[in-house]
């Protein structure tokens, strides 16, 4: 993608420009990002004026879209009487609401929420509950993860150990984290017979284990069954591994359900939540306990206690978003209008599957993927999307889409359209 013209970039953006690392970018060749002004609906608006259907939600947190009226006033209520204050030995309502209602929304047995500020922290959270579980229980040695192949639970440290590093992003970084086990999902009756074999051997070395239920996300947009799910669960608990689900991706309604555990009817030991937990607007968190964890930490050692604690851990601004979110769950249709967007997703990619090069075309919930057999022109495809009126960006070796759950259908059609048309020119250059 070629710089745009000369003079057409709003100052602020040319100043500053220089200034800014961006996300996953090679500095030296990528294009300067587009200047946004304002957001509003499923739209985002670019500095000369154009707009764009934002088709990824800002990676899929808007699930509302954006600048909700009823986010938004509760947010500026929130913000003129207390923006933040501190966690340790103060409370305030909108955290503790939000703790009730999460524990009520989730599987049985998640009941208390430690609250964190990114989807990669709660990750870190999780895997610091799971460790020192199996410590504050007097039992050595289990100290290792379990994650599986093609799986992404963020970019700090620890959440990279359990990212599936030899074929994701993290690859440099091989050999200089913790070496944790990284193992295909077992879809099958004889890879779960060798998975239950796998943790069996090594279960006195393993914490827990670690899952992106039904949907890979930044790995692929790949899904796997709810029985794959369910065999997972059964598999830990037989083998007294903690299963820890990641839901940062699923959570809040993307794949069909409030939360894709729900699909297989299991409920994890820890689940990790954030991206959409605010509707897309504000970084929040959440790790949520079981109660048989949570009580492995009461005793009367303090050095038992779970010692983390975000400095912004429970923002109430954050907290008051998802509260306001969570109405809009309880008020509008929005899990009918994912089982809409999958249905219509599903049909309208599917013209796409008789391309060359086109792997395979697939929608779950709100998530509708074309996977190509290898990337190319990948500076191109994104700048045809932008010349559609559409905010796409494929990535690794596919074109997904995952709209706010707000999308009218003749937006959604737009959006299909764009990819069906542009994938077409793509396959014939
Ligand atoms: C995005 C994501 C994360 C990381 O969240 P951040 O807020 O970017 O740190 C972790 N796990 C999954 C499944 C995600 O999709």
């Amino acid at each position: 993608m070629t710089a745009r013209p000369p003079g057409t970039d709003p100052r602020w953006l040319t100043r500053g420009w220089p200034h800014v690392w961006l996300p996953y970018a090679q500095m030296k060749t990528t294009p300067p990002p587009l200047p946004v002004v304002a957001t509003e609906g499923t739209r985002l608006r670019l500095a000369d004026g154009r707009q764009l259907i934002d088709g990824i939600a800002s990676w899929w947190t808007a699930c509302h879209g954006y600048n909700h009226p009823h986010i938004i006033g509760a947010m500026e209520r929130q913000l003129k009487i207390m923006p933040h204050v501190m966690f340790g030995g103060l409370s305030h309502q909108p955290a503790l609401d939000l703790a009730r209602r999460l524990t009520a929304l989730l599987p049985p047995g998640l009941n208390h929420v430690f609250f964190c500020d990114s989807g990669s922290v709660s990750v870190e959270v999780a895997l610091k509950m799971a460790l020192q579980y199996w410590i504050n229980r007097g039992v050595a040695g289990r100290s290792r993860f379990v994650a599986f192949r093609h799986g992404y639970h963020g970019d700090t440290l620890g959440a990279m150990s359990v990212c599936d590093l030899e074929g994701g992003m993290h690859r440099p970084f091989k050999g200089h984290i913790r070496e944790q086990f990284i193992v295909e999902l077992p879809s099958t009756k004889e890879a779960r017979t060798g998975f239950d074999s796998f943790l069996r051997r090594h279960r006195d070395e393993i914490a827990g284990l670690v899952i992106e239920p039904l949907v890979q996300g930044a790995g692929g947009m790949k899904f796997h069954g709810a029985d794959t799910l369910a065999a997972v669960r059964r598999i830990a608990a037989d083998n007294d591994v903690l299963f820890i689900a990641d839901e940062v991706m699923t959570g809040f309604g993307r794949t069909g359900r409030m939360f894709a555990c729900e699909e297989a009817d299991i409920s994890p030991d820890i689940i990790c939540l954030s991206k959409a937990l605010t509707g897309g607007t504000m970084g929040l968190a959440a790790t949520v306990a079981s109660d048989r964890v949570y009580e492995a930490f009461l005793d009367d050692d303090p050095a038992k206690a779970l010692m983390h604690g975000p400095t912004y851990m429970a923002n109430p601004l954050g907290c008051a978003a998802a509260n306001a979110s969570l109405d809009l769950f309880e008020r509008e249709p929005r899990l009918d209008a994912v089982a809409a967007m999958e249905a219509h997703m599903a049909e309208a990619l599917e013209p796409c599957r008789a391309l060359p090069g086109v792997r395979d075309v697939r929608a779950k919930g709100a998530i509708g993927v074309v996977q190509l057999d290898a990337m190319r022109h990948l500076d191109w495809l994104r700048r045809r999307f932008i010349e559609e009126g559409v905010w796409l960006r494929p990535f690794g070796d596919i074109v997904y889409m995952t709209p706010p759950f707000i999308v009218e259908a003749d937006e959604l059609a737009r959006l299909t359209g764009a990819v069906v048309r542009v994938l077409g020119e793509w396959a014939r250059r």
